[in-house]
This record gives C-alpha cells, structure tokens and sequence, in this order.
C-alpha cells in the first residue's frame, strides 16, 4: 500500500432486489417473504432511474446501480487511484416498519456484502447497516459481525424514528465506542416524518434538497442532548450531507448556546468546539458553485480535519475526473485523502500500519 493511501469514504454497491437476498435469511423469513409475495425494498431515497442515482457513463445495461464489483474497478477504485474504500449499502431494510423484518433484511445485506465484495476485493471495507427500528437488534447486529475488521463503521440513515441525540439510540452509541466503530449517518430516511419542517415534498427533487435539513437537526439534537458528554471519543460522519450549510449553522449554534446555555448545563464545551471534534462530513456532494464559494465555506467551518473525501460512487455528484471540488488547498486534499479518514476510522489505521 501506498505510504499515503486514498481514502474515499462513500461508495455505494447496489443492494440487490429480496430475492437474491434470500439465501441469507432464516428459513422464516425467506417463507415469509416469498409466501406472502414481498419485494420492492429499494431505498426511496434513491429510485433506480433517477438521474442523480448513476453518472450516466456508469450505467451498465441490465445491471443495478454499483451492483458490478467489475465495474467498481474499473470505474472508481482503479480509474481514481483508490487504496481503500468503505461500502454504504443503502437498503429498504432501514425504513421497513416491522423491526424484526428490518433487521432480516439488514442482516442478509451485511453477509451479503462479505461474500459479494470485501471477499473479492481487498480495498474494499464497508458499515454495518443496523436496523434503526430496533436500538436493541441494532446492537446484536454490531455484536454479531464487530470481528471482522473489515467492517469499520456503524450506518444510520439521516431521519429515524426519533431525533439521534435522543437515549433510546445510546446503546448503538456505546457499542459503536465498545468497538472503535464511527457512527455514519447517510442522506435518507425511514419515512415517518416529512423530510422538511413544513411538510411532505411533492417531488424528489424537494425530498433530496431537503436532506440538509435533516443533517441539522440531527446535529442539534446530538449536541443539545449531550451524546458527546457522554460518548466524547466518539465521531459522526455526516455522509452525502452537504458542506455549504454547516458555516451558517455553526454560528447561529455558537450564539444561541452563549445565550441559553444554563438550560443544557451538560454541553460544557462551544458547540462548534465539539463540532470540530466529533462531526466529519464527506466532501461529495460539495454543495458550492466555484472554487472561491468553496475556499469561503472551508475557511469558514476552520477545521481540515472534519473533511473526509469520497466519491460517492455510482451517485452523479461529479463530471468526470473531477472527483475533488477546487479551490481545496494542497495540504487538505492531504488530510482529507490520508490522515482525516485514518483518524476517524480506528479500524483502517489497522490496515496501513
Ligand atoms: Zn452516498
């Protein structure tokens, strides 16, 4: 491996449909499902034949999203010099209103993930996809695949059933610490609130705009209600959230704590102080029109180590090569490929060390 591996810390392989899931089910859920005739379990967030899902030159005919290791390869781990990457499977299993069915489907993913590609492909790492229905399934689920070091990180979507910074989640928090595993919180949602604070959108083009408001009130939420108190070695990675609203949130933070703060005695420490060490964001999409918005945006947040870089494969985020937004300075497109990424997942230091 290269002294200074490159990191991209969201790629996606397409999750295939039940069917082919079946084989890592119990005997009752594979009844279950082929007896009482279930599929369609495909993330809504991201419909098949929607632009956004597949850069149009990564579209393979006949072939899911991402659903080809070849193509992976070819497209993104060769073509952009990728050491190592870490697989977010996005799965209908997150949003599924039964927690016992949620977590089958969760389950067969992760197994299916390590036959399919961390078996057949050494620079691949992935998450643990947990059932959010289910604090308590979600914790035997890191329990059961936490020894296999390939797996690095625990993956949420970004709007569950209540707010993250809530207790009833701090069981997943405290075995995510237990096993020096991240939290990823991915662009998305379990469906049982509207995705904006207004209401339900009309279209995807609302429900994906509004995915930054979702990243907000999750942060507020673990901040607020005192999860890096009480876990404060552990980091959230906030992925495909977007970067250009964090500046703007982290001063209205900053001086509404200032003001109101004897109400949350528990947050000791400036919300953007804890921001800075416990928040990573991914850097695709980097939501911002030319290099100097963007340059504005990273001086503003002031922290390189909060950027991880990623591709977001097969996501069309970018054209071309243009895998890293300009206007990044030499030494963070450093950090953000090396250093940020080995320091925020423990597991991977494992692998280059
Ligand atoms: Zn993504």
């Amino acid at each position: 491996m290269n002294q200074a591996p490159v990191i991209d810390c969201d790629i996606h392989p397409g999750v295939p449909d039940i069917p082919a899931l079946l084989p890592y089910m119990s005997d009752y859920w594979q009844h279950s499902f082929v007896d009482r005739g279930l599929d369609g379990f495909d993330m809504m967030s991201y419909p098949l034949g929607a632009p956004i899902t597949c850069r149009p030159d990564w579209r393979v005919p006949g072939e899911r999203p991402g659903g080809s290791l070849g193509k992976m390869r070819e497209h993104a781990l060769d073509r952009f010099g990728l050491d190592l990457a870490i697989c977010n499977p996005l799965t209908g299993g997150q949003v599924a209103v039964s927690e016992s069915m949620g977590a089958a489907i969760c389950s067969a993913v992760n197994d299916w993930i390590v036959e399919h590609w961390l078996d057949k492909e050494p620079r691949l790492r992935a998450s643990i996809v947990v059932p959010p229905q289910s604090p308590t399934m979600a914790v035997e689920e890191i329990e059961r695949l936490a020894g296999d070091r390939r797996f690095v990180q625990v993956l949420l979507p970004a709007a569950c059933e209540l707010m993250l910074g809530r207790s009833y989640y701090w069981p997943i928090y405290e075995a995510a610490v237990k096993h020096g595993l991240p939290i990823g919180i991915h662009a998305g949602s379990m469906y049982r609130y509207a995705p904006t604070s207004t209401g339900w959108p009309s279209h995807y083009l609302q429900d994906y705009i509004s995915n930054n408001q979702l990243f907000e009130g999750q942060l507020l939420s673990l901040v607020s209600n005192g999860v890096f108190a009480k876990f404060p070695d552990l980091k959230f990675v906030f992925i495909e959230s977007g970067v250009s609203w964090l500046p703007h949130f982290i001063w209205r933070a900053i001086k509404t704590w200032r003001g109101v703060r004897a109400e949350v005695p528990w947050v000791k420490q400036s919300p953007a102080e804890i921001i800075r060490a416990n928040i990573r964001v991914t850097t695709q999409p980097f939501d911002a029109p030319d290099e100097a918005v963007v340059g504005r945006i990273v001086e503003e947040i002031d922290c390189d180590d909060m950027f991880l870089f990623s591709s977001d494969y097969p996501h069309w985020q970018f054209e071309g090569d243009a895998i890293t937004p300009l206007g990044l300075s030499t030494s963070l497109l450093m950090k953000m490929r090396t250093d940020n990424p080995l320091a925020t997942y423990p597991r991977l230091r494992e692998t280059v060390s």
